[in-house]
């Protein structure tokens, strides 16, 4: 082993068998499934500038069936089902703007096995919290702090955290979001282009009820979605 090496892993001040870099959901849950399989002996910590505040995310999203079914086996989706809107019927257009009439030229309506409906609108802040309650129940090892900077080794990887500390790990998974600084660190390449697009999200609330009904109209200018959440409120975006 290089020295550099041997002086990096000595100055980690924690040891772990993964270390996660971010805890959206997809950190989270990773975290979450790695402590369910592999036991009490398998270490997992989760490092996020984030987890140092209450969740803030104030957007929402449409959990498919089959993502509803992994938060049920993590024992996450009892604490989230309560604030839960399920998406009863879905109906999509495709016309411009000034057409009079906008035929509907998709529809997904009903359930995947009965009772059990395709999708479920949740506010992101709600399944934060749900995974993070449960990720400290579950022993995960939260940090808020931000990876910075890692190097790795035949024997695994020393992560550099922006705080000044250091965690020694056998394998740093990247779960920093879309644009990751940690997989670009890596090198590992993603193929991408801009739409020169903006997407605008906000929540309303209405006098009428939504009847559970999803909306996607995929205009010329790009799409407009209205979601339904619960209290009589949609997502818009
Ligand atoms: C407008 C909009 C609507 C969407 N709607 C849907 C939908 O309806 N259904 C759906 O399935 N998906 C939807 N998505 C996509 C979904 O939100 C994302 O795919 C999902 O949130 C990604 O989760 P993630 O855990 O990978 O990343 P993120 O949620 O982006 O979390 C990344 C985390 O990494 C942390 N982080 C960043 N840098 C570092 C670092 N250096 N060290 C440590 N932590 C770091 C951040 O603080 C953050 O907490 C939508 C996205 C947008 C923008």
């Amino acid at each position: 082993m290089a020295e550099g090496q041997d002086r990096d892993q000595g100055q980690a001040d924690d040891r772990v068998d993964v270390l996660i870099g971010g805890a959206g959901f997809a950190g989270l849950a990773l975290a979450l499934a790695l402590r369910q399989a592999l036991g009490e002996s398998f270490s997992v910590a989760v490092a996020d500038p984030a987890l140092a505040r209450p969740p803030a995310d104030g957007r929402a999203t449409a959990i498919a069936a089959a993502a509803r079914r992994l938060f049920e086996a993590l024992g996450v989706w009892d604490a989230v089902a309560p604030n839960a809107e399920p998406i009863l019927d879905m109906v999509i257009t495709d016309s411009k703007l000034d057409d009079a009439v906008r035929p509907t030229f998709l529809t997904f309506a009903g359930e995947v096995q009965p009772g059990e409906p395709f999708a479920h609108m949740v506010e992101n802040r709600d399944v934060l919290v749900a995974l993070v309650d449960k990720a400290k129940a579950d022993g995960v090892r939260l940090r808020p702090d931000a990876v910075a900077d890692f190097s790795a080794d035949a024997s695994g990887v020393t992560v550099r955290l922006a705080s000044g500390g250091a965690v020694r790990a056998k394998l740093l998974a990247a779960a920093d979001g879309a644009r990751s600084a940690i997989r670009e660190r890596a090198g590992i390449r993603s193929v991408g282009w801009s739409y020169d697009q903006s997407a605008i999200v906000t929540t309303v609330a209405h006098e009428r009820p939504h009847h559970g009904r999803a909306e996607e109209h995929f205009l010329p200018a790009g799409p407009f979605a209205i979601l339904p959440l619960q209290h009589n409120r949609s997502f818009i975006v």
